[in-house]
């Protein structure tokens, strides 16, 4: 074989990889979202990308750039999988964490971030906020200050990652929201009524479901949808995150 031939064959056998589909994308201003699974997503706006809870392997980061920071909410493995961090990270990559996350990340110079601290990394302003559940039977799976919800400015918005969480009062005070990403799913968060409820009390421009498969499948997204439209200013946008 001369060399073009071996190069066509290694591309041919590299291809499938490539072109790996994706679930589709949304912008909103100069923010492309795109969702990659359950909890997990990039968001990039001009030269800055940032990765949220990256698991799944490198390969299902395959064809975006990488991420000038990386956000970590939580421990579990929806949320944190060291191995895809490790993957998807470059020189220069910034990861953000709360201290439960950065203890299992060891050495990979994480900063670590309480709920109620902020921080400038990979050039995006992060604010971490609080993430909780407010049922007392739902208590065990995320209590108060293990994991971090986010707010990043970024292109000039800004931005809400939830993280695991019901419809905590923090939620409700948020102010100036651009773009929500907000988690319902039973047992582990919460109902879309409760979500709901609370959208339209922080009122974010644009909101989008995330975290929506629970034990008993998908979540109503069309209820949810429902009653946010009671607020005609609110966009919910309904993106597939369970591509598999
Ligand atoms: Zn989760």
């Amino acid at each position: 074989m001369n060399r073009c031939a071996v190069l066509l064959a290694l591309m041919l056998v590299a291809a499938p990889v490539l072109t790996q589909a994706m679930p589709a994308s949304s912008i909103v201003g100069s923010l492309t979202v795109q969702p990659v699974s359950h909890a997990t997503l990039a968001l990039t706006s001009g030269e800055t990308t940032i990765f949220v809870d990256p698991v799944g392997g490198g390969e299902a980061f395959a064809g975006l750039p990488g991420p000038d920071l990386i956000l970590i909410t939580d421990i579990h493995g929806d949320h944190l999988d060291p191995e895809t961090v490790a993957a998807v990270a470059r020189e220069g990559t910034a990861i953000v964490a709360p201290r439960s996350v950065a203890e299992r990340l060891e050495g990979k110079g994480v900063k670590v971030l309480a709920n109620g601290e902020s921080i400038e990394a990979g050039g995006v302003s992060v604010e971490a906020v609080p993430m909780y559940n407010l049922t007392e039977e739902r208590a065990q799976y995320h209590a108060k200050g293990r994991g971090n919800g986010y707010v990043v400015t970024v292109g000039g918005l800004r931005v809400y990652i939830s993280g695991d969480t019901e419809d905590i009062p923090e939620m409700r005070a948020l102010e100036g929201i651009d773009v929500a990403f907000v988690c319902m799913n039973l047992p582990y968060t919460m109902e879309v009524e409760k979500a709901a409820d609370a959208v339209l009390e922080f009122k974010p421009r644009v909101v989008f479901p995330y975290h929506y498969r629970g034990q008993g499948g998908m979540s109503d997204l069309e209820k949810f949808r429902q009653i946010v439209s009671r607020d005609p200013e609110i966009d919910v946008r309904v993106l597939d995150w369970y591509p598999d």
